[in-house]
């Protein structure tokens, strides 16, 4: 390699830019450098930052696969990070982030791979002010080092792009990792459709690899071709991973000078292959073989849809005009006029979302997906001549120039009032972007803004959606009912042939027809009303923002909470609403009902709503327990009109029968779904179901769907808005009055009748009796899943007592990074493995969460054992370690709120909580700062210890039908069991009339704590011999918040 004509020792890296256009708002610094071995940095300075943050985009990705071993990308993804030669421990990276408030990440896309972490900006704790330190420039280089958090993680971050070991014994638990990651999706609809498209592309085009990968391809079949793996790895690696198709993002509090010297200290090692950006120019994702074809597959959920897929450009060099913006803006509107509005007002589509994407450099795509009503799959012929119908229509209309000023008007606004975004989420997405051909100094606004009108170019991209240049995906559960080939690699059941004559006969004539030929309802948009114009914000600087909102109305109907904001000023606001009611909760019959209101006002607004939504003005509608939320959030302009809409569509809704009908039956679809989707995010709505005094679960809503008319919602939702208590919160860029008159409003057009707190709903949680040991099971009804799920959950008070709560975050920190290294990464369990705090209600508790292959006894076998050694590791640990994680955990609970809605979310968790406990933040700290080890360690042998007969703990277990090992039916059955005898045996005397097995007997295996499970049959039952908990209540007088104002 030639060396630069300039001899210093240490040539300063080139600056490439200085000054990025950047959002009004946004208080950072920006650098972009490119090192001698050519890896190009964006460094960012954020004087404010408490996270802080570096990501790594490497130019490769499973588009490079070879045809031998798919996944392979993927899997050097997961290799990476098993040890350094600087660090060969292969959990010294994690440990290190753990310590200090941080995390880690990364995925595989086509043609990259990002990896990321996050750690704490620095090692004090973030209320011990220690800000001056970015100020002072000239502080010696070393204790800068120390001193943050940052260097130690950029430099073990940086070691795997230096020096990675692929260590030889991590090899096998890793691709069991990608095997595991490959389970959990493989009834996952998403990726089963994503994969079909793929599989039926062109085989000549790298679009056709299956990504993933799998042990079966990683692992067992290359070594029967003996291939020795761990060279394919490495060889891989040296292939592909060189600096120059490396984009690093660093974001720091450090100035830009001292993030340059850490990244030229630490990436100028990264060796330079000089290797060429990926491209695929030349080669179509779909050829006259595949295109002209309807493909009909068979889902796992409940669903239908109808999916266009065209072949389109890549657009990566029109970023100034970005011409598919005008096509998916037009596809893909909802208002009067558009194939939306139409197609569901004749019954055939609930949903509709267009767009066009770049596949690979030299290739892209534009889909148009439709969600099909029953009625709609049995006409989707009629829906696919509507798209062409409106493709004529727009051919025939010159490119508007009006149209595209209101794309750049709102894509400025959004761009100018961008708030910031968490830490890693900012570097992941921008060195993702730095790939792409943006000028460096437009890395922030390249992606955002539309610039140009460019007739031409949208002229050329209508070109491409040809009534010859597309193919069609039909998704359905029973239509056509003949698929007669199975996916490869997902297994999904599917059809395809060419796209018969006639019916392409039909597409033609609809691509070519004339405004008379076309349906009168189809035209192009009016002008956008919702676009905000008033966009000025009030600043008022203030020492220390608010931690509270002021209640600014309190009386039998109404109280309003208010905050004017003090710390993100942009003319946003949110206003969120709760129509307290103790009937939307009441029965499983109301509950659905409520549902079913819902969904009915929502779909009467899709049209109105749809230029509001898309000037970044949107609202929302929610059902649970106590009442109906109804949220409306954005720029607060015209933020009145929208929520006096959506008001008197609650109000006045017409239930009109036909709608109603599509609308029950998507609902009962959705229930119906439920039971599909993967065993871990079923298992939080049985652990919820299982520690709340009330609530209902899925079946029981699924089985009084079907008996509800539209009649019933007719009577039933005036009966729920006539007796109602309203509770509001307004923040942002309000004042107090617009507070107060929108408060009015929601008084005035709904008008209910008071709701008395003595009829207000009250919270409780069930309280697990010292030395419990629970079991609930339920199988899962997916046939074809593999996996079961077990939540464990050890009960441990009452979440208002704030030193139990206290000495949970501090476990759940504690034992975070050993659980992931212990049953993850080392014991291989499964690829879903979460350990941390369980809070419901008033109910808190410690848990650890598995989806694995293993038996749910098993799991629970590991759990108690993991639990059982980590008391030791606690005992031995030094009090320097022990204090790292307080810090950390504090840190954690300090965190800095991101945005104007993260306030929000504060403000309205501790309204709808009913506790009103605002600085709950502040308390956790106070009670988290003075603990010692010695409190943790006697907290631990009384609420975690397996060995300890005061801890309370519930199971629950997920029993797959489909189990891929065998697994030990007779054990479980004992268990089982003894378990129904124990329940009968706790619920008292009527019921062990029945008994007809020895109490507790010493020659049984002891389980836990040494108390026998005992299995929850009869849940109504069990909750009957359990007592509950006192209810929410505020921690402070709620007048202590009051700024009433002088009375008119
Ligand atoms: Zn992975």
């Amino acid at each position: 390699m030639s060396e630069p004509v300039n001899s210093r020792d240490a040539p300063l890296p080139d600056r490439i830019a200085e000054h990025m256009e950047k959002p009004a708002l946004d208080d950072r610094s920006y650098r972009v450098i490119r090192l001698r071995n050519q890896l190009e940095a964006l460094l960012i300075h954020d004087p404010e930052a408490d996270k802080v943050s570096a990501a790594l985009d490497v130019n490769v990705g499973s588009f490079s696969d070879g045809v031998d071993m798919p996944g392979i990308a993927h899997a050097v993804e997961h290799l990476l990070f098993m040890g350094t030669k600087k660090y060969p421990k292969e959990n010294a990276y994690n440990q290190y982030l753990t310590s200090h408030s941080g995390h880690s990440n990364a995925y595989t896309a086509a043609t990259s791979t990002n990896y990321y972490f996050e750690v704490a900006a620095s090692s004090k704790t973030s209320n011990s002010k220690s800000s001056s330190l970015s100020r002072t420039l000239e502080e010696d280089a070393s204790s800068l080092k120390e001193n943050s958090p940052l260097y130690g993680a950029l430099d073990r971050f940086a070691q795997f792009f230096v020096a990675p070991l692929f260590l030889e014994d991590t090899l096998d638990r890793e691709l069991k990792a990608v095997d595991s990651e490959n389970k959990k999706n493989l009834q996952n609809d998403t990726w089963r459709l994503h994969q079909l498209s793929k599989s039926l592309s062109n085989p000549k085009h790298p679009v056709c690899h299956f990504s993933t990968g799998n042990f079966k391809t990683l692992h067992d079949e290359p070594l029967a071709r003996g291939v020795q793996i761990r060279d394919e790895f490495i060889q891989f690696y040296d292939k592909h991973y060189s600096a120059n198709r490396m984009k690093l993002v660093v974001l720091g509090r450090e100035s830009l000078n001292v993030l340059e010297n850490w990244v030229e200290e630490l990436f100028s090692l990264v060796p330079n292959k000089d290797l060429a950006r990926l491209r695929w120019d030349n080669v179509s994702p779909l050829t006259e073989n595949e295109l002209l074809m309807q493909i009909f597959a068979k889902p796992v959920f409940e669903m239908r849809t109808l999916d266009f897929s065209f072949v389109y450009r890549d657009e990566e060099d029109m970023y100034a005009s970005q011409p598919s913006r005008y096509l998916s803006h037009l596809i893909g509107h909802e208002g009067p006029g558009s194939i939306l509005a139409y197609i569901k007002a004749k019954g055939w589509a609930n949903g509709l979302s267009a767009g066009g994407s770049t596949l690979c450099p030299g290739s892209g795509t534009f889909s148009i997906s439709i969600k099909l009503t029953e009625d709609g799959l049995k006409q989707y012929q009629e829906v696919v001549k509507t798209v062409f119908q409106y493709i004529a229509l727009m051919r025939d209309s010159p490119p508007q120039e009006w149209i595209v000023d209101e794309l750049k008007r709102m894509s400025e606004v959004d761009f100018r009032f961008k708030q910031k975004s968490p830490a890693s989420r900012t570097t992941s997405s921008l060195s993702a972007i730095m790939q792409k051909p943006y000028p460096r100094n437009l890395l922030l606004s390249g992606p955002s803004l539309v610039r140009e009108f460019d007739p031409k170019a949208i002229g050329e991209a209508l070109s491409y959606l040809r009534a010859d240049n597309f193919r069609l995906t039909i998704v359905s559960q029973d239509f056509p009912g003949d698929w007669d080939q199975k996916e490869r690699w997902y297994g999904t059941e599917y059809k395809i042939e060419k796209i018969p004559k006639d019916f392409l006969a039909d597409i033609r004539k609809a691509a070519q027809s004339t405004a008379s030929e076309r349906p009168a309802e189809l035209h192009l948009p009016h002008k956008n009303e919702f676009i905000p114009n008033r966009l000025e914000v009030e600043k008022k600087e203030v020492d220390e923002p608010l931690k509270t909102p002021k209640l600014i109305r309190n009386d039998e109907n109404v109280r309003t909470w208010f905050k004017k904001d003090d710390q993100f000023w942009v003319p946003k606001a949110n206003v969120h609403i709760t129509l307290r009611s103790p009937l939307a909760g009441l029965t499983p019959h109301s509950t659905v009902a409520t549902h079913l209101y819902r969904e009915l006002v929502q779909d009467a607004l899709v049209e109105y709503s749809y230029d509001a939504e898309i000037s970044g003005l949107g609202y929302s509608i929610i059902a649970h327990t106590s009442g109906l939320d109804v949220s409306v959030y954005g720029y607060n302009d015209k933020m009145s009109t929208l929520l006096e809409k959506v008001l008197v569509s609650m109000r006045d809704l017409d239930v009109r029968e036909d709608r109603f009908n599509i609308i029950k039956e998507r609902l009962m679809r959705s229930f119906r779904n439920w039971d599909f989707q993967q065993p871990y995010q079923q298992v939080g709505t049985y652990s919820r179901w299982l520690n709340s005094e009330k609530g209902w679960i899925n079946e029981q809503l699924l089985s009084e769907l079907p008996s509800i008319t539209a009649t019933d919602i007719k009577s039933f939702f005036p009966q729920l808005l006539r007796q109602l208590h309203i509770e509001v919160l307004a923040h942002g860029n309000l004042y107090k009055e617009d507070a107060l008159k929108l408060t009015d409003m929601v008084e005035s057009t709904l008008k209910p009748r008071i709701l008395p707190p003595s009829q207000w709903p009250i919270r409780r949680s069930l309280i697990f009796p010292p030395g419990s040991n629970f079991v609930y099971e339920r199988k899962l009804k997916d046939p074809a899943n593999v996996n079961h799920c077990i939540e464990y959950m050890l009960y441990v008070g009452h979440d208002s007592d704030r030193d139990l709560r206290a000495k949970l975050l501090l476990t759940a920190q504690l034992t975070d990074e050993p659980v992931f290294d212990q049953l993850r990464t080392k014991q291989q369990l499964g690829y879903v493995v979460f350990s941390g705090t369980s809070i419901n209600n008033m109910w808190a508790g410690y848990r650890i969460l598995i989806q694995s292959e293993k038996s749910p006894e098993y799991l629970e076998g590991r759990i108690d054992a993991f639990l059982t050694d980590f008391e030791k590791t606690l005992e031995e640990m030094s009090e320097e370690e022990f204090e790292e994680h307080k810090r950390s955990v504090i840190n954690k609970r300090l965190e800095k709120l991101k945005n104007l809605t993260s306030e929000t979310n504060r403000f309205w968790t501790h309204i709808v909580s009913e506790c009103f406990d605002f600085e709950k933040v502040d308390h956790d700290v106070a009670h988290l700062t003075p603990l010692t080890k010695a409190d943790l360690v006697a907290f631990y042998k009384q609420y975690i210890s397996p060995s300890s007969p005061a801890r309370a703990k519930l199971a629950i277990h997920m029993l797959a039908q489909l189990t891929s090992e065998t697994d030990v039916p007779a054990e479980r059955k004992t268990l089982l069991e003894q378990g129904k005898a124990n329940i009968q045996n706790a619920l008292g005397e009527s019921a062990s009339q029945s008994l007809e097995v020895e109490i507790n007997g010493s020659g049984q295996k002891n389980i836990g704590n040494g108390t026998t499970p005992v299995v929850i049959t009869d849940v109504h039952a069990w909750k009957a011999s359990l007592e509950v908990s006192r209810g929410a209540r505020a921690v402070r007088d709620l007048s202590d918040f009051e700024d009433l104002g002088a009375k008119l």
